[in-house]
């Protein structure tokens, strides 16, 4: 819903609400927010309100410090948990430099260039709907799980069901629309499936939505994370995005003459994807654990090849029905959901969009299992991988033009010094498993 000022600060007096508090993100994806008063509500819709950015990660060294969190009136909500009297509500903001310039660290300020392109384009509308899974475990200290359920399971074995089921509602309360919600395979694993919406407004969504279910959590004694693979020998948790761009109100991924009902641009969109995805890997798999879900057997992809069924493959098409044009799309399947939404959505608009500009040549769908296909086969077919390690996404992304473009260079850098400095910590660890397999023989 579009909101204006006034109607804010009707909103807010008819509501009587004491705090807003102001949410954006640092670099990482992280939610930071400062609260408000009412008192100040008006001055900060008119002119936004200063904060020191010296230490929100990713953002400006202490030299040049001040910025400005700028509401979007249109994110006004009140907390499903607040209370009635001295209400909580909150606004995303977009964050500006002192002279009201947007903030080159901003990742919503990324999306938001991303978005322009595809206009100028264009495209009027990117849609994403992310399935963001995650799992339940009884404290943030171990992975004790709270059920033995998997895939679809309902009943007992799902001790979960009133948890999602309070989460659902909250969401739903915060006009977050739900399609599904279900136990997902591995144990105490689950996910809930948000109504797909323009990118933007599902980046807010996917922040809200991590906050929303890690509070209802806690407010049943347990603990909910989206860390990518906390269980070695079980399913991981992957953020698929469902994406179509729309011209016109008309879905653009649409031909009603294809053999698999895709426009050119879908296909071209797609072959962009499959042909960055070696280089955006640092963003949609940011931390050293996105890269233990990338493995064969988990539902998760390896494999740079796109299919209509095949699970392995990093883009699926969902098959067409007929009728439903408007949903035509191309799930991507590797982004986790610890991903920033604002960069991830962005980094996967530009690699599409580059294959729509350059008119990158789709290949052949793969529809065999890919985990199944020995190291000769996948080399013969010219099957590329996605990074191994976050050290190898890295590497990727150094030389990336694309991107530079898409994150900007304030943000290029600072994230690639972030995850080298993450990988160096990482690679100097001598781990349990080093020892169990050499002590003993060497
Ligand atoms: N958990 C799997 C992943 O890591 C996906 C399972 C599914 O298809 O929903 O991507
Ligand atoms: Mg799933
Ligand atoms: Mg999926």
């Amino acid at each position: 819903a579009e909101l204006s000022r006034e109607d804010v600060l009707r909103l807010a007096e008819e509501n009587n609400v004491k705090f807003i508090r102001l949410w954006f993100t640092d670099i990482l994806g992280n939610l930071k927010s400062f609260a408000i008063t009412v008192g100040e509500l008006e001055d900060a819709l008119d002119g936004g309100m200063g904060f020191d950015g010296s230490s929100i990660t990713g953002y400006n060294d202490i030299e040049e410090s001040d910025m400005i969190a700028m509401p979007d009136t249109s994110t006004f909500q009140l907390f499903p948990w607040s209370p009635r009297e001295n209400a909580v509500a909150r606004m995303f903001c977009d964050v500006r430099t002192p002279e009201g310039d947007p903030y080159v660290g901003d990742p919503r300020h990324v999306l938001r260039r991303a978005l322009e392109r595809a206009n100028e384009m264009g495209f009027d509308n990117f849609y994403v709907g992310p399935e963001l899974e995650f799992f339940y475990f009884k404290d943030p200290y171990g992975t004790e799980l709270l059920d033995y359920g998997s895939y679809f399971d309902h009943t007992t074995l799902d001790a979960a069901t009133n948890l999602r089921r309070d989460t659902v509602l909250a969401l739903e309360k915060l006009d977050i629309n739900v399609e599904y919600s279900h136990h997902e395979v591995g144990n105490s694993q689950h996910e809930i499936d948000l109504r797909y919406d323009s990118a933007l407004e599902m980046a807010d969504k996917a922040m809200t939505y991590k906050t929303v279910v890690k509070e209802i959590a806690q407010r049943h004694g347990v603990y909910a994370t989206f860390m990518p693979k906390p269980i070695q020998d079980q399913n991981g948790s992957g953020m698929h995005t469902h994406q179509s761009l729309f011209s016109n109100g008309k879905n653009a991924f649409f031909d009603p003459d294809d053999q698999f009902y895709l426009s050119d641009v879908a296909k071209a969109f797609i072959a962009g994807q499959l042909r960055h995805a070696r280089e955006i890997s640092i963003i949609f798999a940011q931390y050293v654990n996105s890269y233990k879900r990338l493995v064969p057997g988990y539902e998760a992809p390896v494999y740079i090849a796109w299919s209509r069924r095949n699970r392995s493959a990093l883009v699926r098409v969902p098959l067409y029905h007929p009728g439903k044009e408007q949903a035509t799309r191309a799930e991507i399947r590797c982004p986790d959901p610890a991903a920033n939404p604002y960069l991830c959505f962005a980094a996967l608009l530009h690699a599409g969009l580059e294959g729509i500009e350059r008119g990158y040549e789709l290949p052949e769908p793969m529809e065999r299992n890919l985990y199944h296909l020995s190291h000769d086969e996948r080399q013969r077919l010219g099957i590329q991988s996605l990074p191994a390690s976050l050290g190898e996404a890295i590497q990727e992304a150094e030389d990336s033009e694309l991107l530079q473009k898409c994150l900007g260079e304030h943000i290029f850098k600072r994230l690639l010094n972030l995850k080298r400095d993450e990988w160096e910590e990482y690679r100097i660890q001598v781990t349990p498993f080093e020892l169990k397999k050499y002590l003993p023989v060497l």
